[in-house]
């Protein structure tokens, strides 16, 4: 008999132990004693534990016959992946009508690509077209568009969006609009003309006033917060679905909690707000700055005001790729197991396509005007570049040598791509272990209650 190598054995206090199996996501909560021995059981585990333990470790996927039946067991987990992703029917699309904005934030990764091009009326119909092609290609039924940027919603692309929402409409293409929220006001009415093309409106929004401001503002520096507050309350009375969208770093994270309670008085009534906290990243290392941090450096502090700020829970963990779904799994109420990440990100596991006005094809946001990362062509005609497509979509845990046998592997999905092509270093490991250990220390308390009564 031997014990899964996809096991966590982590001490959470003297007497209790949680046991994780990273890749069918069973999560137990165990006497120290039982931990133990299941730690050393390898030696005898017949004489070390009660038939009905030996029973239940083995169900749970902690103890298995032989290193056969763990890799049958694994075979099971990955056809349930890929049977999942082949049944899912749609493309995704991120569309950027421009690549222009009117902010400046300092912390955009896209600053230092400073790229103004736009699609215009005489070629906005060919990406459609690329669009239709790369679905029937893809084999899929639906699509569902992100309109991103840049800011897809600046003044002078009116017309192109207006396009956009037409054919979208008229196409059956679900919209959701990832914008900074500025121009709501001016687009108002096209919004309420194209209701049922838009599924969502996500907005940013990284604090209270001040601190909004000397984050987001405009070229001319001049702060954004009233303005994008005062659209949010356009879009949440005219019945949108919103997602306000905070980017946090060492410079906002301690005024989390003040600005949950502004959220809270100002639209905690509104059943059609969605609220996410995403972490500030330096994927290309354009945020070498003091204030930006590892995803491991703010569980204690989000869980700290998590403890006493109610008005912090109706913001979800979601944009945290690991922490996202550590929470998930073992703050799962349902009796099904959470399964594994696979791969990190949708550039690397999703169909998921961007369209650029440049004339390029991406499959990473953070690479958006950068032509060496281009994974295909609109013009003349549509063309994808299987190899450079394959050299991101194969990155997942079963294809990186050092992922392939990796016990945290399933909570992380192999790191960011991007970081791993920028770096000179052959891996971009994220050591979700870091994340994980943070967020147990952070929860123990909660985790012994919830899987003991
Ligand atoms: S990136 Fe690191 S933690 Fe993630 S699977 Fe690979 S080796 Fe493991
Ligand atoms: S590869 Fe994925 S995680 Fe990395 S920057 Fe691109 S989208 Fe984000």
């Amino acid at each position: 008999m031997i014990v899964s190598k996809h096991l966590i054995n982590y001490q959470l206090s003297d007497t209790h132990h949680i046991l994780i199996n990273s890749l069918s996501g069973a999560v137990d909560v165990v006497e120290k004693d039982l931990a133990d021995k299941l730690h050393n059981c390898e030696r005898d585990p017949q004489v070390l534990f009660t038939q009905q333990e030996l029973t239940v470790f083995q169900e749970r996927g902690y103890l298995f016959d032989n290193t056969a039946e763990e890799k049958k067991a694994k075979d099971r987990i990955m056809q349930m992946i890929w049977k999942t992703m082949e049944e899912d029917e749609y493309i995704n699309i991120a569309l950027c009508p421009t690549l222009s904005c009117n902010f400046s934030c300092n912390y955009c990764f896209e600053k230092n690509v400073k790229k103004t091009d736009s699609f215009t009326l005489a070629n906005i119909g060919h990406a459609f077209s690329c669009i239709a092609e790369l679905k029937k290609i893809k084999n899929k039924k639906y699509v569902r568009i992100d309109l991103f940027g840049g800011e897809p919603l600046m003044p002078h692309m009116m017309p192109i969006n207006e396009y956009i929402f037409k054919k979208s409409g008229s196409e059956e293409y679900k919209i959701s609009i990832l914008t900074n929220g500025y121009n709501i006001d001016t687009y108002l009415n096209l919004l309420n003309q194209n209701k049922s093309t838009v599924e969502s409106i996500q907005v940013t929004l990284d604090g209270i006033a001040d601190i909004h401001d000397r984050r987001r503002y405009t070229k001319n520096e001049t702060g954004t917060f009233s303005k994008i507050t005062d659209n949010v309350d356009r879009l949440l009375l005219n019945g949108f679905k919103v997602i306000i969208r905070t980017n946090i770093d060492f410079d906002n994270i301690s005024k989390l909690e003040e600005y949950a309670e502004y959220i809270q008085k100002r639209w905690g009534n509104y059943t059609n707000l969605r609220c996410g906290i995403a972490p500030v990243t330096n994927y290309r290392g354009q945020n070498e700055k003091a204030t930006v941090g590892k995803e491991c450096d703010y569980v204690e502090p989000i869980f700290k005001s998590f403890d006493h700020c109610h008005a912090l829970h109706k913001f979800n963990l979601g944009f945290f790729r690991i922490l996202s779904h550590v929470v998930n799994i073992i703050e799962n109420d349902e009796k099904e197991n959470i399964l594994p990440r696979y791969y990190f990100c949708q550039a690397t596991g999703m169909e998921y396509y961007i369209i650029s006005p440049d004339n390029n094809i991406y499959c990473c946001p953070e690479v958006i005007g950068v032509e060496k990362y281009s994974v295909g062509k609109l013009f003349p005609k549509l063309h994808l570049d299987e190899h450079k497509l394959a050299s991101w979509r194969q990155r997942n845990i079963l294809n990186i040598p050092e992922c392939k046998d990796c016990l945290y592997g399933p909570l992380c999905g192999g790191g960011c791509s991007l970081q791993h092509f920028e770096s000179s270093s052959a891996n971009s490991c994220p050591n979700p272990q870091n994340t994980l250990f943070k967020y147990l220390e952070m929860r123990k308390d909660h985790i012994i209650k919830k899987y003991t009564v």
